[in-house]
């Protein structure tokens, strides 16, 4: 376990040591989708950024439970508590069930992210599994004196809480800033104050996603269910909370203020928050209509880019920035990001039958290992990570090409470690399936090239080079067959 990583918090700005609260043991929540809509590109940036904090956390050998909840209610079309509920009115624009609404597009969620080998979390919680908890929350944030009930709604008194414990900590708002932004509610609202949120909304005659509770017939406010699932399932003090940088604001401030009403105490050591993807410099928005679905650009059906890109170049293209960073979408990127992935793939498979000098290297295996970790010991920068790699296969190269001896030994080590980054840590995947086939490791290493060079040719749609490549094989007795996943060979 490595006590040297050190995460950004959101909370106060600065970068500090991790050090979970149970040793060896790491509870992180991440805000997951809102399943009225395919998901876009913008929200798989978010999730593919926790996935690699996931998996280095799991890769330093922490026992780690990830939480990541599915909003299937509560969510309306307004950040703040108006409009109508986001599920229910694409339910009642399509005339379908509500539930039919979160079925297709939790699916659609799920299998985006498999085919960007994201991780699926320990526990995927819903907010409609979860009224009954929530319900008991506001009944206890009631207790503690910092909600009010009106006409069968019940709000978050935020002036009230604010005199006791500070408000605004994590997005960095005064109170007074607050009551002078927020616009009046001109009699239309039953808050005291507009900066007081909904816990609970009686719901009107037409609203049709609605649960019994000791205040109306309604529905739980958006920011409760992340309260009431996270700390069911992490306790009440938990290790790291990420989602959007755009949640910052009011979601997060609001749940650190729900489970503070309770406790008393922080609920969250670490927070982390992922930066937006951009294209055409604004932020990728499904209510603003600037998006592009992954989908559309793995098939290549869309307006903005000529060729399509595979699902590791994508995921390639956001690992290769930090997530913090903003990161702008345009085809000249990805395309420096699919030469880079395969220059990177194409490393991989020559270390495997590079040619060894038993007494010489000139590779510094400690250093580089040291260099790599401390990349992604710093806050967890994949883009240095993924510089270091390509500084390897330089190396790896160069042997190639026969200017460069490598020892054995250092080719066992550069293999063990460069495949832990590429498979495990940043999740990435050949683009090709390798079938296990006799034979000797020159031939293999070479049809796996072709295989790759297959690939890339599909993907161009040069169909000319691809059947070119898949006929001369299978002249030579070897079978290639195409799979949505790409390519496959094997030998007769
Ligand atoms: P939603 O489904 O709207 O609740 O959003 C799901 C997640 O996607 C949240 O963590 C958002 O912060 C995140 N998100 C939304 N838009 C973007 C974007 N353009 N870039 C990165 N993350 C985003
Ligand atoms: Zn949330």
């Amino acid at each position: 376990m490595d006590s040297s990583l050190v995460v950004y918090n959101s909370l106060n700005g600065k970068k500090e040591t991790f050090l979970p609260l149970l040793k060896n043991h790491v509870g992180m929540y991440v805000c997951g989708p809102t399943v009225y809509s395919n998901v876009h590109l913008g929200n798989c940036r978010t999730f593919i950024s926790f996935d690699l904090i996931y998996r280095y956390l799991k890769h330093l050998g922490y026992k780690v439970r990830y939480v990541r909840n599915i909003t299937d209610a509560g969510h309306l079309e307004n950040d703040a508590d108006e409009g109508e509920d986001r599920i229910a009115k694409k339910a009642r624009l399509e005339s379908i069930e509500p539930m039919e609404v979160v079925q297709r597009y939790t699916v659609d969620f799920r299998s985006i992210m498999a085919k960007f080998n994201a991780l699926p979390p320990s526990i995927e919680p819903t907010a409609t599994g979860h009224i009954v908890e929530q319900i008991e929350l506001i009944k206890e944030i009631i207790i503690q004196g910092y909600a009010y009930e009106v006409n069968g709604s019940v709000y978050f008194d935020v002036i009230k809480f604010n005199k006791d414990i500070p408000y605004g900590k994590l997005s960095g708002r005064n109170i007074d800033e607050l009551i002078h932004n927020t616009r009046s509610l001109d009699g239309q609202s039953d808050k005291k104050n507009p900066q007081d949120f909904a816990l609970w909304k009686k719901a009107e005659p037409v609203h049709i996603m609605r649960w019994p509770s000791p205040w109306s017939d309604g529905f739980p406010g958006w920011h409760l269910e992340c309260t009431a699932m996270s700390t069911k399932y992490l306790g009440s003090q938990f290790d790291i909370h990420g989602g959007g940088m755009d949640l910052k604001f009011p979601h997060h401030e609001c749940e650190i203020a729900q489970a503070e009403s309770i406790t008393k105490k922080a609920p969250v050591s670490y927070w982390l928050h992922a930066n937006m993807l951009t294209l055409n410099g604004k932020k990728m928005a499904k209510s603003t209509g600037n998006n592009i679905l992954p989908e559309e650009i793995f098939t290549g059906e869309n307006t903005l880019f000529k060729q399509s890109f595979s699902p590791m170049v994508v995921r390639f293209f956001i690992l290769q920035a930090h997530y913090r960073s903003i990161v702008d979408l345009s085809e000249t990127a990805l395309i420096a990001s699919e030469k880079g992935f395969y220059r990177l793939v194409d490393g991989l498979v020559k270390l495997d039958t590079l040619p060894v000098s038993d007494h010489t290297t000139g590779f510094d295996f400690t250093n580089w290992l040291n260099k790599c970790y401390a990349a992604m010991n710093d806050d967890f920068n994949s883009p240095l990570l993924i510089a270091h790699l390509f500084d390897a296969v330089k190396y790896i190269n160069s042997v190639h090409h026969g200017t460069l001896t490598i020892s054995s030994e250092d080719t066992q080590n550069l293999q063990k470690y460069i495949h832990d980054f590429f498979f495990d840590v940043l999740g990435l995947e050949k683009p090709f399936k390798e079938i296990p086939s006799k034979g000797n490791k020159q031939l293999n290493g070479t049809l796996d090239l072709l295989m790759i060079l297959r690939n890339k040719a599909r993907e161009n749609k040069d169909f000319g080079t691809s059947d070119l490549i898949r006929d001369t094989l299978n002249e030579l007795d070897i079978q290639v067959n195409d799979t949505p996943e790409g390519s496959t060979f094997k030998k007769n």
